[in-house]
């Protein structure tokens, strides 16, 4: 069974209620590829305005969820509170969270373990620094990465990977489609080794950093890239395109 291709988009911090309603009620009108499962993660305070105006078959995501259910956790959001509010999914491990907020590999597992048990599916994120690819540590990092969530985790049906160089994000500079398909090969391999056939097989591995309109169709040809994860491009009627890059 081939995988079914992934598209999320990640409007990050931001946005507004006029501009999420005109991105949803954009979406609601396109012409999406129906083979697509479509995502979309705008900012914690937007997630039930989108999920009340999206049209079916479109699902939610939160940008982050706690790890613990409930209590005295001030600006968290728990994954109960996000099944009471019907959004399905989670990011975790972006970049940003990793390096601005400091987030540690183990604790992205916590949260990750905390959605997975929960029934959230997690679109986790994974990706090495310029330095990090220039020592030839790529794959190291990025396995690592995903070794701590394996140690949680041990039911990867409701996994997303994102591969996403963080050399890539934000900057306009896109990992060569054999550069991607280079890191998917290898993650799908760990999987293999470390996760079993199944998870090896089915897991969908999508590729995030400076995806646009114009080099989608390139990078959705390669064998492992199951999709993408899309912040910038994701606020712009071009999301549609990416959505369609196999139709
Ligand atoms: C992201 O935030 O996950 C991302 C890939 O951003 P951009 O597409 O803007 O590089």
């Amino acid at each position: 069974m081939p995988r079914q291709f992934f598209v999320g988009g990640n409007f990050k911090m931001n946005g507004n209620i006029d501009s999420i309603k005109s991105i949803v009620s954009h979406l609601n009108d396109a012409k999406c590829d129906p083979n697509t499962e479509i995502v979309i993660a705008p900012p914690a305070l937007y997630l039930l305005l989108a999920r009340e105006h999206l049209r079916s078959g479109i699902e939610v995501a939160a940008q982050n969820v706690f790890d613990k259910p409930n209590g005295a956790f001030t600006g968290e959001i728990s994954v109960t509170q996000l099944k009471d509010s019907n959004i399905t999914w989670t990011l975790l491990g972006h970049s940003e969270r990793r390096v601005v907020l400091q987030e540690s590999d183990a604790f992205v597992a916590k949260k990750t373990s905390a959605a997975i048990d929960g029934g959230i599916g997690v679109i986790l994120c994974c990706g090495e620094t310029l330095e990090q690819r220039e020592a030839n540590k790529t794959i190291e990092v990025v396995t690592s990465q995903l070794s701590a969530v394996a140690k949680e985790v041990k039911d990867w049906s409701k996994i997303v990977v994102a591969y996403e160089p963080i050399w890539a994000i934000g900057t306009g500079k896109v990992a060569s489609a054999a550069q991607a398909q280079e890191v998917h090969a290898a993650i799908r391999k760990w999987m293999g080794e470390e996760l079993g056939g199944e998870a090896q097989e089915k897991t969908r591995i999508i590729y995030g950093g400076s995806v646009s309109e114009k080099n989608c169709g390139e990078l959705a040809k390669e064998g492992d890239i199951d999709g993408f994860l899309v912040g910038g491009a994701s606020l712009k009627p071009a999301f549609v395109d990416i959505i369609n890059a196999r139709s």
